[in-house]
């Protein structure tokens, strides 16, 4: 989209607070043009995901917003040589370390009598973001052992940073909490911190981090590992776009759930996946891909939509009459068109020397990798 430098531009020149509606009103006028100011026909939601998650990668003028601050946000944790305007910024937070700020939950935050604006407006888009930055909300395993002095105010842990033991996630293994005696042996640390861990051991209980931990859920995410590693060069926009526009819990759509009934059968995540990469990497001709998608989407009207709205029409399949004219029907259980899916399951064996089968899976909705 060609609109978008344009957009980043403004993003990136004025770090201000632009009001939502703005943000609303380009994201309307972007929408009208694409569905041609007809009602879209396929979830807004889905439009802006990654077309890995069933989306059709459309600019989402909010997440891109949001992505620029939050680049700018992260000079602080990459920059080398420290912008001028950090130093500005730093001076107005009153002795506070905006990086150890951050993984503070805002409640315990210390209030900032005359912050600039721009440092706001980061850490209220920050707030907005974190649940998607970070595996193990409210308290990330990023959050400096330092910052504990906000949350637990009688005690030294700026102490731990002469052991090395920096962040949240050096007291942890994959799963658990690491023993006080492991840390000794792992940090060097003196029995004197005994006290200190076990002060936060006890503040990470109350807060009920440990239940959430598990072997498969990796205690750093990226955002965390990206922000933690200050020689990255990850491209900022680009990651923190992808990581908001990425659905946070397993989504199933309405037009799964219809394509899974009416084919009495259910797909993983993965047989989804192969189906939205293969309606957009299949081929070059752009039509092909549209019709492949719009299948997908279940977008055609089929009698027994059309009933719906029009109760005089019948809702029997237009080819042959004998059943109801669904989506599955017309595209594949219709027995006139059936035996022509038999003789493309044959012809594409035969062309790619891999066995097609013939299955509406993978002849319809294209839940195959080919080579
Ligand atoms: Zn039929």
């Amino acid at each position: 989209m060609i609109i978008l430098p344009k957009l980043l531009y403004v993003f990136r020149a004025l770090p201000l607070n632009l009001p939502r509606h703005f943000l609303v009103k380009v994201q309307s006028v972007l929408t009208s043009y694409v569905w041609n100011n007809k009602r879209p026909r396929v979830p807004r939601k889905l439009l802006s995901y990654r077309h890995r998650d069933g989306g059709l990668n459309m600019i989402h003028v909010q997440h891109y917003y949001w992505a620029a601050c939050l680049a700018s946000l992260s000079e602080s944790f990459h920059a080398r040589p420290t912008p001028q305007w950090l130093s500005i910024e730093a001076a107005y937070m009153e002795g506070h370390d905006l990086t150890t700020l951050l993984w503070v939950p805002i409640k315990d935050r210390p209030r900032i009598d005359s912050p600039l604006a721009s440092t706001v407006l980061h850490l209220k888009i920050w707030d907005k973001g974190f649940r998607s930055f970070t595996n193990h909300y409210p308290i990330s395993m990023a959050t400096p052992v330092e910052s504990f002095r906000y949350l637990l105010p009688h005690g030294d842990y700026a102490r731990w940073a002469q052991y090395g033991v920096l962040n949240l996630h050096h007291f942890f293994d994959a799963a658990s909490i690491l023993p006080f005696e492991t840390l000794c042996t792992k940090f060097k640390v003196p029995n004197a911190m005994f006290l200190s861990y076990m002060q936060i051991h006890s503040y990470l209980k109350a807060q009920k981090i440990f239940p959430t931990l598990s072997a498969k859920v990796p205690l750093l995410s990226e955002t965390e590992l990206f922000c933690l590693d200050s020689h990255s060069t990850t491209k900022a926009i680009s990651m923190y776009y992808r990581v908001l526009n990425t659905p946070q819990k397993a989504v199933t759509w309405t037009f799964q759930k219809s394509w899974e009934r009416e084919l009495e059968q259910s797909f993983t995540p993965t047989q989804w996946a192969t189906a939205y990469m293969f309606a957009v990497g299949a081929t070059r001709c752009v039509t092909l891909l549209e019709t492949q998608r719009k299948i997908l989407y279940r977008w055609y009207l089929t009698p027994d939509r059309i009933k719906k709205y029009m109760p005089n029409q019948p809702d029997v399949c237009w080819r042959c009459s004998l059943a109801q004219g669904s989506m599955s029907h017309i595209w594949w259980h219709c027995p006139t068109i059936n035996s022509l899916w038999k003789d493309i399951s044959i012809l594409a064996t035969e062309v790619l020397g891999m066995l097609i089968p013939h299955k509406p899976e993978i002849l319809l909705l294209g839940m195959i990798n080919l080579p």
